[in-house]
């Protein structure tokens, strides 16, 4: 293994505070690297790629909580239902459909994120603050007895500039304190802001994050 990754996990936990938690990111790197995180007591990963996730499944012990983190295609989520712990970059009422669909098939709640587009970088994911408020208010979901909202997701814009980067994160938390209070003030379950990647999470932590993906400063770059 070329990286040290316990610790470099051991050094990204140690900087974070008691309410945050961490999402292992681990897509593209070998089950060697995951397992070295998981006997170090990490135990949420995140992958990005069904064919890839389902395979780190069958080989990763069964209390892995395995979160989605990617554009996830609705045809595939059957695959990832009857295990997947929470689905984080939910943009569509048609995607939750499905997973509402295919989580009743199996008789769970699956717990999701609301994946949010506040960067300046034009992609086709997440959902405009507008587009965010619509679906909510639409009410749709709340006929989606096995898909829980737990709170928000967005990835801020890749730039040296911090300032931005913390204004995007701070958009972001002012956003989950107007949807929290508007629809779910009592629902402790929508209680997650899952902002912070490896260059930029100690300034998601300041803007309010509760859920950090870290993948580079554990595992090392990414091959592709
Ligand atoms: C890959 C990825 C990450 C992790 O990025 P690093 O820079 O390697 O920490 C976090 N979030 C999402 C959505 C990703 O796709």
């Amino acid at each position: 293994m070329d990286y040290d990754v316990k610790k470099n996990l051991r050094e990204v936990i140690a900087t974070l505070p008691d309410n945050v938690r961490l999402v292992a990111i681990s897509k593209y790197h070998p089950c060697e690297y995951l397992q070295a995180a998981y006997d170090e007591g990490q135990r949420i990963f995140g992958e990005s790629h069904v064919q890839e996730l389902e395979r780190k499944v069958r080989e990763m012990p069964a209390d892995v909580q395995w979160h989605f983190i990617g554009h996830l295609q609705t045809n595939k989520v059957k695959y990832i239902a009857p295990y997947i712990t929470m689905i984080e970059a939910v943009d569509s009422l048609k995607l939750m459909q499905e997973i509402q669909k295919q989580a009743a098939k199996h008789d769970r709640v699956i717990d999701i994120l609301l994946e949010l587009h506040i960067a300046e970088e034009s992609t086709k994911y997440g959902l405009t603050l507008d587009a965010c408020r619509s679906l909510l208010a639409d009410g749709m979901w709340r006929d989606m007895p096995n898909v829980r909202i737990c709170g928000l997701m967005m990835m801020a814009s890749f730039t040296d500039y911090e300032a931005q980067i913390r204004r995007e994160f701070t958009t972001a938390a002012n956003f989950f304190d107007e949807i929290k209070s508007t629809y779910f003030a009592d629902a402790d379950h929508f209680c997650e802001r899952s902002w912070g990647m490896s260059d930029d999470y100690p300034i998601a932590i300041e803007c309010r994050s509760t859920m950090v993906r870290v993948g580079t400063r554990i595992f090392g770059p990414r091959v592709y």
